[in-house]
């Protein structure tokens, strides 16, 4: 079975899903959008971060590296061409600065982890999200994970890009689904493929055929729609995917308004963004703009949260 690396188990979530929730964090994502809120969880592969807020500047990293790779010479303190990715210097940073992003974890030690939370996802109407990364990225180990949950009566979500092999996602994760949260981002599979790395037809496919079977089967399908300046938020993207929504009768969205939470974690894992220059993605979402995408989307029918 393909492990996922797991970023994070975070409890007492009240940003992802009704009530108080456990957000298992993958790593790995088949897109690879250029404002991505989580840029460590892009690569499946496990990385090394720096944070310079942190750092006591000891030098304890610097004598444990066999590569010479640590310096403040370096923009990111971390030279990536000389590090093999070790992680010595992680291990004896006595602050913290330096860490492993992404780690190997079981379906067993998950559940040990979450479950003396169950008490608080009871009374709170919560349970457990699954986001990323991109949690479809690794079926097996997934359907594993869900199946655990339910045989725990546990209310789950799924955060996905919706980029999967439908008939594995059906067979594997669905059934053991009460929510799942779809991103659609952009309705030009031009523009999706400038911006997200790949075209969207597979994506929207995917959230037509689920759709008529979701109402169906009552379980939530929330198509949700991050409102990046100049990129998704522009009148012609959300009143097309506004259309896309309305025409297979969905009366019910998130508009996500932007952050730009994202720039300090991408410098911490040394990635040096181009759209982190950009002027109009280093501020918050306008409210006027929230609310002309909210408007737009109410006159197709669709109440949009933000
Ligand atoms: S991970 Fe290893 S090679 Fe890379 S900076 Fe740390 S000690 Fe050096
Ligand atoms: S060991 Fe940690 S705290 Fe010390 S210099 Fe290196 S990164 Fe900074």
């Amino acid at each position: 079975m393909k492990a996922p690396l797991i970023l994070e188990i975070k409890g007492n979530s009240l940003d992802d899903g009704p009530g108080i929730r456990s957000v298992v964090f993958y790593k790995g994502c088949p897109l690879s959008c250029v404002w991505c809120h989580n840029p460590e969880s892009k690569k499946a592969a496990a990385e090394i971060s720096f944070d310079a807020k942190v750092c006591i500047n000891c030098g304890t990293c610097r004598d444990a590296c066999p590569e010479e790779a640590l310096s403040r010479d370096n923009r990111f303190y971390i030279d990536r061409s000389k590090c093999t990715l070790c992680f010595l210097c992680a291990d004896v940073c006595p602050s913290g600065a330096l860490d492993r992003v992404g780690k190997t974890i079981s379906v067993d030690d998950i559940l040990k982890k979450i479950l003396p939370d169950k008490p608080f996802y009871e009374t709170s109407g919560g349970g457990v999200t699954l986001s990323g990364g991109e949690p479809t990225l690794y079926m097996e180990f997934t359907s594993q994970l869900l199946k655990a949950l339910k045989q725990q009566n546990i209310h789950t979500i799924l955060e996905t890009c919706g980029y999967f092999d439908l008939d594995s996602f059906m067979d594997m994760l669905y059934p053991y689904l009460d929510t799942i949260y779809f991103d659609i981002k952009i309705i030009d599979t031009i523009a999706h493929k400038k911006y997200c790395g790949l075209p969207n037809e597979r994506i929207l496919d995917n959230f037509k055929q689920i759709s008529s079977t979701a109402k169906k089967d009552d379980k939530i399908l929330l198509p949700r729609t991050p409102l990046i300046p100049d990129i998704t938020d522009t009148e012609a993207n959300i009143g097309g995917i506004a259309a896309f929504l309305k025409n297979l009768n969905i009366t019910k969205a998130a508009l996500l308004a932007y952050n730009p939470l994202w720039h300090e974690k991408s410098d911490k894992i040394g990635v040096d963004d181009p759209y982190k220059k950009s002027k109009t993605m280093t501020s918050f979402s306008e409210n006027s703009i929230v609310d002309r995408c909210q408007d737009i989307f109410a006159n197709a029918g669709i109440k949009s949260s933000a």
